[in-house]
Order: structure tokens, then sequence, then C-alpha cells
């Protein structure tokens, strides 16, 4: 008998993105603490306290997954005792994140899954610990006791540590303080121990391996939204990407344990290889001397990348499509000897900003599209969200579409993006008014297709065109720059479904 540990970080992102601002001390604090969440819950981390990794499941950011044997479950051995000692350790290392934990005793993770879901489920207070050895256990950052006390001008959320300012003397909290000392680079950061790369320098040495130079980090998002080369583009927006494979939990649900390790480790190789590949892509237009990206996260089904603007669509389908592929030889490689069904796949939601806008919200937006988009396919396909924050009002609710229909519609998307943007903003208007005044569907494609002949705008298909698709259109183009030829659109047949020989 085993005791199983999932423990870490809920709500990452939000925790991540606290200190978010656009100026360079902030993306600083985002990356220290990308880089505390990293180390903090480091499965290894835990081997003085008797836990080891649990490779029975794929390693998600911000959460160890630990194992522990039992020999009797004894009254010491059960639960709460053990993971107390486990969440002081991660409270040390991260003041005020949200922390949970839940455990069950089981032979296999898989045994263990249902009875750690179900544990989590019944937490209503900070912790349950119940007699058959399942417990789950909450713990909130520390409130603000003192009303009175200074408020750390960097999060805005905790106390501030009286003694310690930053550049600005602004008073910050100790949390605040961790992250702008973790966000340095190394050398300036001083030796720290068990220092584990961040995601961010993870990628930077990958991709400039794949590009064959040295790059180097942006110094901030204003930067990063002035690297396109091209002299027309519009030099002050950003995309974040937000992606999430489908179906992930229900495959690991029906694998033995051997099973499991090898795909997570498949999974994990997949999205480091899509993550990396895409910005590869895009570097060609990019200043050279940088990575094209602020990379947040980039391990097992979960990716949160910034690009600019200009290269988040080609990004994002690099993205999906490198994932799709990659994932699913991996598994018809490793799995040669059982049906496991379909391979997963990826969803992306991609969110386009200006370098100012707060970048959480722009994150959360990202969240948002990248989890209609899961729903309007049923997690059956890979698939592509948007949100534009630069534009209001134009937009249906949380518009995505099938990875396949961006293949499917590749000419007519490199057709109208050839249009004038004053063209693009007048069709927009043109079909806003005429649905206000309930002119039907066909009347107004048909409309925009003649507007296109006399335009002399190549654009074979507009008229067969739902006028949803043809809005859709409209909005993709606006930040469009092709990928690479033939993305998207090689060997379909083997995203639909895992060939098991
Ligand atoms: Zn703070």
């Amino acid at each position: 008998m085993k005791l199983y540990l999932d423990v870490g970080v809920t709500r990452i992102q939000e925790y991540i993105g606290r200190t978010a601002g656009a100026d360079e001390g902030q993306l600083r604090r985002r990356r220290g603490a990308s880089r505390m969440v990293t180390n903090a819950t480091d499965a290894g981390n835990f081997a003085v306290l008797g836990w080891q990794p649990n490779d029975e499941t794929y390693t998600a950011e911000g959460v160890a997954h630990l194992v522990r044997p039992m020999a009797a479950p004894t009254q010491a051995e059960c639960g709460i005792g053990l993971v107390e000692q486990v969440l002081i350790r991660l409270r040390e290392a991260l003041p005020h994140a949200y922390l949970e934990a839940s455990w069950a005793r089981a032979e296999t993770y898989a045994e263990a899954l249902n009875r750690l879901e179900s544990a989590r489920r019944l937490l209503g207070t900070p912790s349950l610990n119940m007699p058959d050895g399942r417990g789950a256990l909450a713990w909130l950052p520390p409130v603000r006791e003192d009303p009175y006390a200074s408020r750390c001008g960097s999060c805005g959320l905790a106390a501030a540590e009286s003694a310690v300012t930053d550049r600005k003397s602004q008073p910050q909290c100790d949390d605040c303080i961790l992250r702008d000392s973790q966000g340095r680079p190394a050398g300036a950061r001083g030796p720290v121990g068990a220092d584990r790369q961040t995601p961010e320098e993870q990628t930077l040495a990958a991709v400039s391996e794949l590009v064959d130079a040295p790059l180097r980090p942006v110094r901030d998002l204003n930067q990063l939204g002035r690297l396109p080369r091209r002299a027309v583009e519009k030099k002050n927006h950003i995309a974040t990407i937000y992606a999430d494979g489908n179906n992930v939990g229900a495959l690991f649900e029906g694998l033995s344990p051997a099973q499991a390790t090898r795909v997570s480790k498949a999974l994990d190789a997949s999205i480091k290889h899509a993550g990396r590949f895409a910005l590869a892509q895009i570097h060609p237009s990019c200043d050279p001397a940088y990575l094209p990206g602020v990379v947040t996260t980039l391990a097992a089904d979960d990716v949160l990348i910034t690009v600019p603007a200009s290269c988040g669509w080609a990004f994002a389908i690099h993205l999906v499509d490198a994932f799709n592929e990659e994932m699913a030889s991996a598994m018809s490689r490793e799995m040669r000897d059982s049906d496991l069904g379909a391979a997963p796949t990826l969803t992306a939601g991609v969110v386009f900003s200006h370098y100012k806008h707060p970048i959480e919200d722009a994150i959360n937006a990202a969240e948002t599209v990248m989890r209609s988009a899961k729903k309007a396919t049923n997690g059956a396909a890979a698939a592509i969200g948007w949100a534009d924050l630069t534009q209001t009002g134009t937009s249906e609710h949380s518009p995505s579409r099938p990875l396949q229909w961006f293949a499917g519609n590749r000419g007519l998307i490199d057709h109208v993006a050839g249009l004038a943007a004053s063209q693009r903003q007048k069709w927009m208007r043109d079909i806003s008014t005429a649905i206000q005044e309930h002119v039907p569907d066909e009347t107004i494609t048909g409309f925009l297709s003649d507007e296109a002949r006399r335009l002399g705008l190549r654009a074979p298909g507009l008229e067969q065109l739902p006028l949803d698709d043809v809005i859709a259109l409209l909005q993709i183009v606006r930040w469009w720059t092709p990928p690479s030829p033939g993305v998207g659109v090689s060997s379909p047949a083997s995203h639909d479904r895992l060939e098991v020989s």
C-alpha cells in the first residue's frame, strides 16, 4: 500500500500574474514568481521528508506529485501530519500563494485518482481527513490583519514589510521581495541551492539551439511588441496564448502505471517540442537577437506564452499543429500494444492587447476563450479561440474555430488579409448595420462577394462562407501574418484517431 499526495499551487496564473504591470520591474517579478513556483514544487525537494516523486502521472507546472510506501497504515502514518510538513515547506518558499493538497491510500496512482478527486470535491472546510486514508487540505495566503498596515506597492494585496522598498521607494510584501530577487538573471541572483531552470530559461536554451544563435530574453513587454522586423506593422501590441490539452485527465484514468509514466513523458516532450518549434518558426520575422516570446508555462499539457501581436496567429497555429503531430506519433510509437483511442490534441486561446493593457486581464481572457473553444468542439478536436482587447463591440461572444477550419480556409484568409485595413473596417460596419436591419445572411455575403470582385480581390469561396465565418475571417486577418505554408493541413487523419497496429 502506498500514500499518494498531489500538492501545489492553485490559481497559479493568478499568483504569477499578480505583479503584472508592463514595466521592466513587473516582468522581472513575474519571472521571479515563475522561478519560485518551479523550484518550490520540484518533487525531489521532499525526499528528506520521506516522499518520492510519483512518476505514474504527468507533471503539471506548480504541482508536485508525490508518493511514499506505507508498511501498515498506522495512525501516525495516515495523512494529515505528513502532508502538513510538505505544505510548510511550500509556504516558506511561496509566502502568498494559494496552496492545496489531496492524498489517498492506494496500490497504484490510477486507483488513487478517484479518491483524490473525491477528497478535493468534499473539501469544504480548510481540511478534510477521512478514516479511510483520504484527505484534502487548502491553505489560503495570510490575510492582511491590520487594516492600517501599509499595502505592498507591487502586488497591492499583502501587507508591506516596513523596511524594504523597491527602486521607486515603494514598500513591498515578503512575497514580492522574493519575486524581485528571484527574477534577476543568474549572475545577479547570487548562489541558489537546487535551482531548476524556469520554463523560460529552458525554452531560451532550446530555441537558441534550434535557430543556431544565442538568444536573449526581452526586457519588458514593450520590447516584445517591437521585435517584428517589418516596418509596416503596429508595434505596441502583443498576443497572449493560453493552451491546454483536450481530454488528458480522461486518458490517464484508463492507463496502467507503466503506461501512465510513458504517456506522461510523451506529453511533456510533445508540448515542449511544440512550443519551441513554434517560437523558432516566428523567429525569422523578428529581431534575431531575442527569444520572440515571454514564457510563463510550457510543461505537461499547459502553455502560457506571450508573443508580438503580428506573430500571434502563426505561433498559435504552429503550436497546436506541432503538438498534435508529435503526440499522435509518440503515442502510436509508445503504445503499439494497446488501443488507447484518440491521442490528445491541443486547444488554444489567443488574445491581442496593447502592451500597456494589464497582462493579467489578457491572461484571463485567453483562458476564457480557450475554455469556450473547448466547449464548442466538446474537446473532441483541436481548436483555437480568440479575443481582441484592442477592439470593442465588434466580436461575437468568444469566437473559435477548429484547427482544420484554419487549414481549409487558408487561401481565403491570406487573400482577405491583403485588403486595406480601411476596407476591412468598412465591411465590418456594413455587416453590423445590415444585421441590425435584419438583412438576410445570404444577401450580406452576396454583397460582400460582389464588393470583393469589384475590388479585384481574389477570394474564391467567399460567397459560400456562412456569415459567421466571414465575420471571423475579418477579425482574424486584423493581426494575420501567415504561418509557414502547409501548416495545419498535414495528415488530418492522424489527428483524429490514433492508429494502433
Ligand atoms: Zn506584494
